[in-house]
């Protein structure tokens, strides 16, 4: 009998053990999968690319579940040590700490600490010695113990991620090693905003750098073309008289040419020459006979249309092409210049240099000829003015 009750009693305690065992099992396994849900859902957060705050603030919310008998909370900690707290879930014991700044250089240990540890466990911070600096403050703020988990970014402290006790506490090795997982993940999302950041700033600057490039060319392309068209207009200039050159002058009087041979339309070229020149130059010097040049360019300046094309072609030798201009017209042209030139009187140095032109006209008398050749016939009856006295007008026809 005794000996049956035994064996019942002892196959009673057995299944106890075993209903014990099996409770213990349930609930690791409980554990383990909630805390495998954390993990997975922080995971599941960076890979969807959610900003760091983002993830910050679920992972504070699922710990608070996980411990609802811990404040959670997550700070910043600034490059000068100045911890913020930047949110907080507390418990009924702890209030919320948010906003609560602490100077943590009042506590060099500790920093260096958290610089250097993946994890600081802290039992009882009236014991403490690392946290001394610090005690009273936390004490006032319901901290007893405290579970520190540094989020280090580039070999800096960045933030923390924190659970904290209002009673010492035992920190068990599944918290710790809950709290290490959480805030690994955490480094990583921040590590991948920070690389996102880094390739945007990246893509900024380039961008930046190709826009001014491309205005550095623009405005050096600009400034090419204006040199470029300054060095034209010099090389078809007259640098005195600032008419066109001989070389400008052949350019545009060879297209004019052309079109009126295309379109059988008359014209006709004017050759003057200033009389006895050298005469003025020896007798007032070579800067007044450069004003006479100058002066008998601003007269023919007046005196011309538009269309008419002029030019000087030597010393004091000019040319000019009328287009649509038949030789009675040319003619009279020839004459008022001619008379203005009589008139003109140029002033140089107290004295007074007056000048005349003899001028020969000639026109294209049919729609064979080259622009030379009938440059050369104008310049032949300009030879004859000169012969027959100078300060004439002498036509082709
Ligand atoms: P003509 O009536 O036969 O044309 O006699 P001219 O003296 O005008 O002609 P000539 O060819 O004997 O002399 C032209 C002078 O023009 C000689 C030269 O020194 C002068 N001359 C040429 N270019 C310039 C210039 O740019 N400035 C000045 N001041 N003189 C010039
Ligand atoms: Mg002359
Ligand atoms: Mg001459």
């Amino acid at each position: 009998m005794s000996i049956i009750f035994i064996i019942l009693v002892l196959t009673l305690l057995f299944t106890f053990i075993k209903i014990r065992q099996y409770q213990i099992e349930v609930r690791a396994a409980r554990f383990d999968k909630q805390r495998a849900d954390i993990v997975n859902k922080i995971a599941k957060c960076i890979s969807s690319e959610l900003a760091p705050n983002q993830i910050i603030t679920i992972a504070l919310k699922d710990i608070a579940q996980y411990f609802p008998m811990y404040r959670v909370s997550y700070s910043t900690i600034s490059p000068q040590g100045i911890l913020s707290v930047h949110s907080c879930i507390p418990t009924e014991n702890s209030p919320s700490i948010e906003g609560i700044e602490a100077d943590l250089t009042i506590a060099p240990q500790y920093l260096a600490a958290l610089k250097k540890q993946k994890i600081l466990a802290i039992d009882d911070v009236e014991t403490n010695s690392l946290i001394a600096p610090l005690k009273d403050a936390m004490i006032e703020g319901k901290t007893r113990a405290v579970l520190d988990a540094p989020i280090n970014v580039k070999n800096n402290v960045v933030g923390l991620f924190c659970l904290d006790s209002a009673s010492t506490q035992h920190w068990s090795a599944s918290e710790i090693e809950i709290i290490k997982e959480v805030t690994s993940y955490i480094e990583i999302a921040i590590r991948q905003a920070n690389y996102v950041i880094d390739i945007e700033q990246m893509a900024a600057k380039l961008k930046k750098y190709n826009h001014s490039l491309e205005e550095q060319v623009k405005a050096r392309t600009a400034e090419i073309e204006i040199a470029k068209k300054k060095a034209e207009t010099l090389a078809l200039t007259d640098e005195l008289t600032q008419l066109p050159n001989r070389r400008a002058f052949y350019q545009m009087a060879e297209c004019q040419h052309s079109q009126a041979v295309r379109y059988c339309h008359s014209y006709c070229v004017m050759m003057f020459d200033i009389d006895n020149f050298k005469s003025i130059n020896d007798t007032f010097g070579h800067a007044a006979g450069d004003k006479v040049l100058c002066s008998l360019a601003g007269l023919v300046r007046k005196i011309i249309r538009k269309s008419d094309v002029i030019g000087r072609i030597g010393g004091e030798e000019f040319a000019m092409m009328l287009p649509e201009t038949e030789i009675e017209e040319a003619k009279d042209m020839a004459e008022r210049l001619r008379a203005h030139v009589e008139q003109c009187q140029v002033k140089f140095e107290q004295q007074t240099i007056r000048f005349t032109l003899s001028i020969g006209v000639a026109q294209q008398p049919d729609y064979k000829q080259s622009f030379d050749s009938i440059l050369a016939q104008a310049d032949t009856v300009l030879y004859q003015a000169k012969a027959s006295g100078r300060n004439k007008v002498n036509c082709t026809a």
